[in-house]
């Protein structure tokens, strides 16, 4: 359970450096026959279609020929890692309303009790679902920084450190975003009691980012986040919009999650949220804004005009009763849109495509409202995919993503025989991915060239659920 740079070159070591696929998803669309080579640093360097097998084996006999047809991986723009332990547990009405904010009450109970290692357990078991789900990055939005009683940890970075060992051992990449929290709401100017480990300042939030970097880890990124604008005055998010100019890490921000939030905000500012952030903030493609469900057209227009992006999570967003978010006005703007598993209801991203789509089918009665026929794409699934590729990789801050030279090589084999996908021809495999398989359907997943799941299971899944299962026992032993 170490972090030392010997572990990074012995993996180095084992990278393939040559696979074929019959079928890959390269320019955004099915190719034949596809050649992919990787670097010992674990980037494409060579994407080549209409290469037999035979061909490729004899330019190289140690390429990996895989077992079936191959897509990019997926970037998970928006988690909490620690909700994983809660998930499950909340399904239950205990009073006469339950919403969000009753939600969020019980949610900080587990908050206050999960120690440093115990997040390491829970992140491992949680980014081996991603991975085994397609995901092979994740951003964590974190603002779990201190000791249960508030006190900091002696390491400032310490949670964060959790995090980063988690996907050293799972072999998941992630984009860490340390949080600015400093209040309990517009009318509130400290933190609850049950707040106490959140509490940073603009200067924390860059010096944890700096830490983070200074760490070295491979596929471990910095950026930072705002929790929302009730959680962070405007002093100190001009303040830390200070200390991240020319800064290449990507800036997160929840925002229009919930009717109260908007309501608050407009009571406090005169304004709307997205609109107060347009105003007030300079927006820029670093920017991506967590959830943006309360949204008018004029919002919707001016976030267009910044470049910054959105960051959707269907399944949370449904199971917190959030709302649905204006997809077919994002969409027509070309707003860069991520997808987010945020508090781990679900953790397989056709799933949370298939949502977006249902949502928008459900108040409109009709079918594929999110496909572009008049831009010649007809189908929805590929459309979204297309979209979440190009967000996603926005929302990490990368200037490369999927099948292409330069790229993290980052790769999911979909296998031709799971339940929803066989028999489907090659040209409706997406389709029937994101709308009739009902288990992740990955035989194989790659993060930067380096095996992660086979047979659709983690490498390491046994070790992994046995410490999760002794850490949920005493987390939720009462
Ligand atoms: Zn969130």
């Amino acid at each position: 359970m170490s972090l030392t740079p010997n572990r990074a070159s012995s993996r180095a070591q084992r990278r393939a450096h040559s696979l074929w696929a019959p079928w890959a998803w390269v320019g955004g669309r099915w190719q034949r026959d596809v050649l992919l080579r990787c670097n010992d640093q674990g980037l494409w360097t060579d994407v080549q279609c209409g290469v037999s097998a035979s061909a490729a084996l004899t330019q190289d006999a140690t390429t990996q020929v895989l077992p079936g047809p191959a897509l990019p991986g997926m970037v998970n723009a928006h988690s909490h890692a620690f909700q994983r332990s809660f998930a499950g547990l909340a399904e239950r009405r205990e009073a006469a309303q339950d919403d969000f904010w009753s939600w969020r009450d019980r949610m900080y109970q587990t908050a206050l009790r999960i120690s440093a290692e115990q997040l390491t357990l829970v992140a491992r078991q949680l980014y081996a679902e991603m991975l085994v789900g397609g995901y092979t990055h994740v951003c964590e939005f974190h603002y779990l920084h201190h000791q249960p009683d508030g006190q900091p940890y002696p390491e400032r970075t310490r949670m964060a450190r959790a995090l980063a060992q988690a996907a050293q051992e799972v072999g998941i990449g992630l984009t860490l975003l340390p949080v600015l929290y400093e209040r309990g709401g517009f009318q509130q100017p400290t933190l609850r009691a049950d707040q106490r480990r959140f509490a940073t300042n603009a200067e924390d939030v860059a010096a944890m980012r700096q830490d983070i970097r200074r760490w070295q880890l491979p596929s471990v990124e910095a950026g930072a986040a705002i929790h929302s604008l009730r959680a962070a005055s405007a002093a100190s998010i001009e303040r830390l919009c200070e200390l991240s100019a020319g800064d290449p890490g990507p800036l997160h921000i929840h925002v229009a999650e919930q009717t109260a939030e908007v309501n608050d905000c407009m009571a406090a500012t005169g304004m709307r949220p997205v609109a107060w952030l347009a105003q007030h903030v300079p927006l820029n493609a670093h920017w991506h804004l967590v959830h943006a469900t309360h949204t008018e057209p004029t919002e919707l227009e001016a976030v267009a005009r910044s470049g910054a992006g959105v960051v959707l999570c269907p399944t949370t967003e449904a199971n917190l009763g959030d709302g649905l978010p204006d997809v077919l006005g994002w969409l027509s703007h070309d707003t860069p849109i991520s997808i987010g598993s945020d508090s781990h209801v679900c953790r397989v991203w056709p799933h949370e495509l298939k949502l977006l789509e249902y949502g928008q089918r459900l108040i409109q009665r009709q079918r594929n409202v999110l496909a572009a026929p008049h831009q010649g794409q007809p189908s929805t699934a590929a459309r979204l995919f297309e979209a979440a590729q190009r967000g996603g990789a926005a929302a990490a801050a990368w200037t490369h993503h999927g099948l292409t030279p330069g790229a993290r090589a980052d790769l999911l084999v979909m296998d031709p025989l799971a339940p929803g996908l066989a028999g489907v021809p090659a040209n409706a495999l997406l389709d029937a991915l994101v709308f009739v398989t009902d288990a992740p359907a990955f035989s194989q997943v790659w993060v930067a060239g380096q095996q992660v799941v086979n047979h659709g299971r983690h490498v390491r899944h046994d070790e992994i659920s046995q410490d999760f299962l002794q850490v949920m026992q005493t987390l939720h032993a009462h």
